[in-house]
C-alpha cells in the first residue's frame, strides 16, 4: 500500500520543519496529521479525527478552521511550541492534480507578529548572544515593529543575566546550548542555531544583502565585531522563518550601554518600574503610575523609557524642555492627546504590511491614524523647544498615502479580503460598473418577479437564490396547476413547493453572477494595488510611526507632572543629591497625597552616607526607593514629585533589598543577601545610587551587625567606592559610625510612643535611633497580649544588662571589650511557669505524679 499523494507531499514537508507543529492547509482548514494531530488535540482539546491516507491504518488528524487560525497558533507558542504554516499555493480549484503547498511561515514565541500573540503595551524581543571568552556579541529585533540592534560587552560572565533581564527576549538564539542553560529561568524559548550562522564572514553577509550595502562600515557596525556575528545570525534565521517578509526592518543600530542608566535585575525589581512586587501585575508599578499615554505605541516607548533612564544630560534636557513645554500649555496638550486618540498602532501595522498580511481594517486604521496630522501639526506649531520641532517635522502629513488609503478602502471593510466591500465606490470606473450590474440585477429580478406573477397568476410566486442552485422561481404546491410546463424546467423539489427555472432567468443569472465574480476579483486586485502602494511608503510610515509613539510618551510625562504636582529636576556632577519635600509616587497615590508626609534629602561629598535607623514600619524602605524613584525619574526627562530636586547624574542604582530568596537558583536567603552585595561592591562608583535596607539580618546578631559594619567602612571610603548611599539598619549600633568615619551621617526616621502603643510620624531627622519600639509594633501587627507583656519583660531585663550599645563602643575602641555575650533566654520564664501551674489538673493527679510535677516546678522556679 502506498501513501496518497498529498500524504506524501505532507511528509515531505514535515521532514524539514520535524522541530515544529505543521498546520498543513487543505480547504478551509489547517490540518495536523499523525503525532502532530495526537499532541495538539490534547494541548488545545480539539477533537481527534481519523483520515485515509492510503496506508492500511488511517492517520490521525484534528483541524482548525483557517480564519481562526491565529487564536490556535498563539495557544501553542504561548505552551513553547513552535509552529510552520503550510499554504496551497495556488487555487484548489485551478489546480491540475496534486494542489503545489510550501511552508510561508515559522512561527516562534520571538517571530509572532500577529496581534493575538502580543501585548500591545510591551516589546517583542528576539535576542541573539554569541560568548567568545568572557565578550559577548548580542543583537535584538522587535519583528513586529521591525526595531534592530545590535552591541557587545565585556564580563559576559557577570552580566549575561542583566542583559537578558533588559531585553526579556522571548526567544534567544545561541550555537551553544549549553552555556546558557542557568539562564533558563530567564528564557521562553532557546534555539540553537549552527556556529556558521555566528561567524564573522557570513554574518556580515547576511547584513550587508538584508539593508543592501557594499560595506559594513556604511551601517556603521564595523567596529561592533561580535555584535555583527550575533545580529547576522539573528537575521539569517528571521529569513528562514518569516520567508524574506522582513521589508520593515530598516535600521540596524549599535545600542550604546552607555546612553544609559545601568540597572540590573534586581534593581529594576525592587524599584518595581514595570510591575509590582506583590502579584508581579503591573498595577502598583512606577509604569503604571506614570502610563497615561494615548496609544499602544506610546505605552511602549514610556516602558523602554523607564527601564532604561538616560545618562547624558543633553539628551535629558531635551526630554525635560518638551515635557515642560507641554505642562505649561495645558491647552495644547488637551490638543495634542485628544488628537491621538484615533490613532491605532501603526509601528506593528509596518510589520503587516511586510508580511502581506495587512487587512483592508487595517488599513482603515491606518488611514485614521495619518488623518490626525495634519491636526497634530497644526497643535504643534509656533515656536517650540527643539525636540518638539524635530518631532514636528517627523509628523508632516502624508497626503498622498492618506488620500489613496481614503478613497480605496471602503468604511465597510472588513478584516478578511472574502468578506467583499473593501473597495470604496468611486475608486475604481470599472468596479462601479460591475457593482451597478449587481444593483441592477435585483431589479431585474423584481421587474422578472412582477411579470411572471401576472403571466401565470400564481399569487405567492417568488424568485430566490441559493449558492447550490443559483437563481429560482419558487411555486408552491397550492399552485402547481398554473405552472406553465413549456417555459419553466424543474430544478429542485421540497416538500411544499417546486424550484424552476426559465431561459430568461438564465441569461440574468449569468449576467449578474459573472458581474459579481469579476467584481470580487477586481476588488481583490485593486486591494493588491494598495498593499503594494503602502509597501513602497514604508519608510516614511516608520518615521511617522516613531514620531507619534515619542510624542504620546512626552505627553505623558507632562500629564503626571501636571495631575501629581511634579516639578523639573535640575542636575549636577558633583555627586550632590537636593531634594526638598521630596515624596515616593506611588505610595503617595496610593494613600491619597495628604496622607503622605515629604520628606527632605541631602547628600553630597561630605554627607554621602545615610545610616538610617527607625522602628520596623516607621517607613525607611519607603524612604529610600522615594529617593531612587525621584533619581530614576530625573533620568528619564520626567518631572519629580518633590517641591525641588537637584541630582547628580547617576550611572548605576543599585538595590539590595529586603530577602529576595532565590529559590529556583537554590540559594538561601543569606547567600542571596551575600552574593548581590557582593555585585554592588564590584561595579559601583563614586556616581552610582545604593539603596541598602537591612544588610546583614539574614545570619546571627554578630555576624551581620560585623558584615553591616564592614560594609559601611567599604563603601564609605572613597578608594574603594565612595558611592552615594541610604543604608537602613535595625543595627543601632552602626550609629556611632558618625564622627568616626568620614561621610558617615545618621538619620532616624521619626516615632512616639503612647502608652502601650506607637504613633508613626513618617519624618526623617539628622541623628540616630534610641528606641526600635519593636514590641509595640508587634502589637499593631496583633500578636497576642499575653506574648507582648512577656516580650516587655524579657525587654527590660535586656536593658538593665544594657550590653547592646557597649558593642559598638567596643568594636571602635578596642580597649572597651563588649565580651563574649551569651544571651540565655531559658533564663527567664516567670509568664510560662505561672502558666503550667494554672494548667495543673491535681484532682486527676495520682499522689506520686503530684510529688514529681511539685518537684519539676520547683526546680524551674529556682532557675528564675
Ligand atoms: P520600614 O521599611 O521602616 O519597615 P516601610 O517603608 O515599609 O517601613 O513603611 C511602612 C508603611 O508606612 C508603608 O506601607 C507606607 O504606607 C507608610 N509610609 C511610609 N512612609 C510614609 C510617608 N512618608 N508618609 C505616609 N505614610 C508612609
Amino acid at each position: 500500500m502506498a501513501l496518497s499523494p498529498m500524504m506524501q507531499q505532507y511528509l515531505d514537508t514535515k521532514q524539514q520543519y520535524a522541530d515544529a507543529m505543521l498546520l498543513f492547509r487543505v480547504g478551509d482548514f489547517y490540518e495536523l496529521f499523525f503525532e502532530d494531530a495526537e499532541l495538539v488535540s490534547r494541548e488545545l482539546e480539539l477533537t481527534l479525527t481519523r483520515k485515509d491516507c492510503g496506508l492500511s491504518k488511517p492517520a490521525p488528524m484534528c483541524g482548525v478552521p483557517y480564519h481562526a487560525v491565529d487564536t490556535y497558533v498563539a495557544k501553542l507558542i504561548e505552551k513553547g511550541y513552535k509552529v510552520a504554516i503550510c499554504d496551497q499555493m495556488e487555487d484548489p480549484a485551478l489546480a491540475k492534480g496534486l494542489v503545489e503547498r510550501a511552508v510561508t511561515r515559522v512561527i516562534t514565541p520571538g517571530t509572532a507578529v500577529e496581534s493575538v500573540m502580543l501585548d500591545e503595551r510591551r516589546a517583542s524581543y528576539i535576542m541573539a548572544i554569541l560568548v567568545q571568552r568572557d565578550r559577548a556579541g548580542a543583537a535584538f529585533c522587535d519583528v513586529s515593529t521591525g526595531e534592530f540592534f545590535l552591541y557587545q560587552f565585556d564580563d559576559a560572565k557577570n552580566r549575561l543575566r542583566d542583559e537578558l533581564s533588559r531585553v526579556e527576549p522571548r526567544e534567544l538564539l545561541v550555537c551553544d546550548r549549553e552555556y546558557f542553560a542557568p539562564y533558563s529561568a530567564q528564557i521562553p524559548m532557546l534555539t540553537p542555531l549552527p556556529e556558521e550562522r555566528f561567524h564573522y564572514a557570513q554574518a556580515g553577509k547576511a547584513l550587508l544583502e538584508h539593508f543592501h550595502v557594499q560595506k559594513l562600515s556604511e551601517l556603521n557596525v564595523d567596529h561592533c565585531r561580535l555584535g555583527v556575528c550575533a545580529a547576522g545570525a539573528l537575521l539569517s534565521y528571521l529569513l528562514e522563518t518569516q520567508k524574506n517578509a522582513l521589508r520593515h526592518i530598516l535600521t540596524l543600530k549599535i545600542y550604546q550601554p552607555n546612553r544609559y542608566m545601568a540597572l540590573d535585575a534586581i534593581a529594576r525589581n525592587a524599584l518595581e518600574l514595570t510591575a509590582s512586587l506583590r502579584g508581579r501585575g503591573r498595577k502598583g508599578s512606577l509604569l503604571w503610575l506614570m502610563d497615561k499615554t494615548v496609544t499602544a505605541m506610546g505605552s511602549r516607548m514610556l516602558r523602554s523609557w523607564i527601564e532604561q533612564p538616560l545618562v547624558l544630560p543633553d539628551e535629558i534636557c531635551a526630554r525635560q524642555d518638551a515635557v515642560g513645554f507641554f505642562l505649561d500649555d495645558p491647552f495644547r496638550r488637551d490638543t495634542l492627546r485628544e488628537a491621538l486618540e484615533p490613532v491605532r498602532d501603526v509601528e506593528r501595522l509596518l510589520s503587516r504590511i511586510a508580511y502581506d498580511s495587512i487587512s483592508p481594517r487595517d488599513c482603515l486604521a491606518l488611514r485614521y491614524s495619518l488623518e490626525t496630522l495634519p491636526l497634530l501639526a497644526q497643535a504643534l506649531s509656533g515656536d517650540v523647544p527643539a525636540r518638539v520641532g524635530e518631532l514636528r517635522a517627523q509628523l508632516a502629513p502624508l497626503p498622498e498615502v492618506t488620500d489613496l488609503l481614503r478613497r480605496s478602502i471602503s468604511e465597510k471593510a472588513g478584516i478578511t479580503l472574502k468578506d467583499g466591500d473593501i473597495i470604496a465606490d468611486g475608486y475604481s470606473a470599472e468596479l462601479d460598473e460591475l457593482r451597478a450590474a449587481r444593483t441592477e440585477g435585483a431589479q431585474w429580478l423584481s421587474d422578472l418577479e412582477a411579470r411572471e406573477r401576472e403571466q401565470t397568476g400564481i399569487k405567492n410566486l417568488k424568485v430566490g437564490f441559493n449558492r447550490v442552485f443559483g437563481y429560482y422561481i419558487e411555486v408552491t404546491k397550492s399552485f402547481y396547476d398554473l405552472v406553465p410546463s413549456m417555459r419553466y424546467i424543474r430544478k429542485q423539489t421540497l416538500s411544499s413547493a417546486e424550484r424552476f427555472i426559465t431561459e430568461e432567468l438564465k441569461e440574468l443569472e449569468k449576467k449578474i453572477l459573472g458581474a459579481e465574480d469579476r467584481a470580487t476579483r477586481l476588488e481583490y486586485q485593486l486591494f493588491l494595488g494598495v498593499r503594494e502602494y503602502l509597501g513602497a511608503h514604508i519608510v516614511e510610515l516608520a518615521r511617522v510611526a516613531h514620531a507619534l509613539k515619542e510624542l504620546d510618551a512626552l505627553l505623558s510625562l507632562a500629564q503626571c507632572a501636571a495631575d501629581y504636582h511634579y516639578v523639573r529636576p535640575t542636575f549636577n556632577q558633583e555627586g550632590v543629591y537636593e531634594i526638598q519635600n521630596g515624596r515616593h509616587p506611588v505610595v503617595e497615590q496610593a494613600i491619597g497625597s495628604d496622607n503622605f508626609v515629604p520628606n527632605d534629602t541631602h547628600m553630597s561629598d561630605e554627607g554621602r552616607m545615610m545610616v538610617i535607623t527607625g522602628p520596623n514600619m516607621a517607613g525607611k524602605s519607603t524612604y529610600m526607593r522615594q529617593v531612587a524613584l525621584i533619581v530614576l525619574l530625573a533620568h528619564i526627562g520626567s518631572f519629580v514629585p518633590a517641591d525641588s530636586a537637584n541630582v547628580s547624574i547617576t550611572d548605576r542604582i543599585f538595590t539590595r533589598i529586603g530577602a529576595s530568596d532565590d529559590l529556583y537558583g537554590g540559594q538561601s536567603t543569606f547567600m542571596v543577601e551575600m552574593s548581590e552585595l557582593a555585585a554592588i561592591l564590584r561595579h559601583a562608583t563614586a556616581r552610582s545610587l545604593l539603596i541598602l535596607d537591612e544588610i546583614g539580618r539574614g545570619t546571627s546578631t554578630f555576624d551581620g551587625l560585623s558584615i553591616a559594619w564592614a560594609a559601611v567602612e567599604h563603601i564609605a571610603d572613597k578608594k574603594k567606592c565612595g558611592a552615594r548611599t541610604l543604608f537602613a539598619t535595625h543595627y543601632h549600633e552602626l550609629s556611632e559610625l558618625e564622627g568616626h568615619l568620614e561621610g558617615v551621617v545618621n538619620y532616624r526616621i521619626t516615632a512616639v510612643e503612647k502608652g502601650n502603643d506607637v504613633i508613626f510620624l513618617r519624618k526623617i531627622v539628622p541623628g540616630g535611633a534610641d528606641r526600635s519600639f519593636g514590641v509595640a509594633v508587634a502589637g499593631l501587627a496583633g500578636l497576642p497580649k499575653s506574648l507582648l507583656m512577656r516580650a516587655r519583660q524579657i525587654m527590660a531585663r535586656l536593658e538593665v544588662d544594657d550590653e547592646t550599645s557597649a558593642i559598638g563602643q567596643s568594636i571602635l575602641d578596642p580597649r572597651k571589650n563588649g565580651g563574649d555575650r551569651q544571651l540565655n533566654l531559658n533564663d527567664f520564664q516567670p509568664m510560662e511557669l505561672v502558666e503550667e501551674i494554672r494548667g495543673i489538673d491535681v484532682m486527676s493527679m495520682s499522689p506520686i505524679d503530684a510529688l514529681n510535677t511539685l518537684f519539676t516546678l520547683v526546680e524551674k522556679a529556682r532557675r528564675i
